[in-house]
């Protein structure tokens, strides 16, 4: 292709929210045959809710998830926050953990928020029924500890964007196939993959586990386009063979991404992919 392919592709694209960063975006697009999906603020709007707080004190294990997540801009975080008490204080020696959670000093505690697997003793027992129904429902469970204990769990749902389904259809329909990669557990992942109509689910994944999933599929002669927004993704969407940022994204994404989405909306993945295809074909 030549530069004239890009004004077209930017052009024609540009009314739709689509742009292709340079001639590489152009040129994958066209041999991309597998789109793996983020879940969270991907598939799903990522305006999570709080549904429930879980816990022997649920009011202090809110307050204190609060405090930590004060700290973080994930989307978990942000929920936290608008649920919990007004006055939490600032968090003190906050560190981000990618993919696992957030941890913090509160009150003279170090409190940490996020994955199970972040505690080394695990879930407790009289949490057991309350967490494995919550999961059962499609919730994300993050679970509240501190002194190295898990003391409660905050509940939150998140819901499926409109144009998932229809996107995931029309990536179907051009013989494309569709992954739905996240680090939530898999019993979430797998409600929103039935949802959108996406059967092959990789879930429980940490970031590097991500990365390790876009290789292997690449190793296996897939052309992989990953599709992300948030601030998790920005490895991923440059470990595939196309990164594609949609809606709202942060700079690592855009930063990372050779495709960005301004729409927040997942029609415009399969639309992308066949203007890609469309403007080259003008132009030979
Ligand atoms: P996804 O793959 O769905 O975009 P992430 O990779 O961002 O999700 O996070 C994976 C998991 O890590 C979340 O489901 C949650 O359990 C935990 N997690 C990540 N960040 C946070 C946070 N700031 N607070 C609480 N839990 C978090
Ligand atoms: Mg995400």
């Amino acid at each position: 292709a030549t530069p004239m392919a890009m004004v077209v592709a930017s052009g024609r694209g540009a009314r739709g929210g689509i742009f292709l960063k340079g001639h590489h975006a152009l040129e994958t697009s066209r041999r991309v045959d597998t789109v793996v999906l983020d879940k969270t603020g991907t598939l799903t709007t990522g305006r999570m809710a709080v549904v429930s707080v879980l816990g022997h004190s649920p009011d202090l294990v809110l307050a204190r998830a609060a405090a930590v997540e004060r700290g973080s801009e994930h989307a978990i975080a942000t929920a936290v926050v608008a649920h919990g008490p007004g006055d939490v204080p600032a968090p003190v020696d906050f560190v981000a953990l990618p993919g696992l959670g957030a941890r913090a000093v509160v009150d003279g505690a170090e409190v940490t928020v996020g994955r199970p697997d972040l505690f080394e003793v695990g879930v407790p027992s009289d949490l057991r029924a309350a967490w494995d129904d919550a999961e059962a429902a499609g919730h994300t469970v993050v679970a509240v500890g501190w002194d190295g204990v898990v003391h409660g769990a905050v509940v939150l749902a998140d819901d499926v964007k409109a144009s998932a389904a229809p996107a995931v259809a029309a990536l179907r329909a051009a013989g494309l196939h569709p992954v739905l990669l996240t680090g939530d557990h898999e019993r979430a992942a797998r409600t929103v993959a039935a949802a959108v109509g996406i059967d092959d689910v990789v879930a429980g994944v940490l970031p590097e586990g991500k990365l390790a999933v876009l290789a292997e599929r690449r190793a296996a002669g897939a052309v992989v386009a990953m599709v992300g927004d948030g601030i998790n993704d920005g490895p991923a969407l440059a470990a595939a063979d196309l990164g594609l940022a949609v809606g709202t994204g942060t700079d690592v994404a855009l930063e990372a991404a050779d495709v960005i989405l301004v729409r927040d909306d997942l029609t415009a993945v399969p639309e992308a992919l066949a203007l890609a295809r469309a403007t080259h074909r003008t132009i030979r």
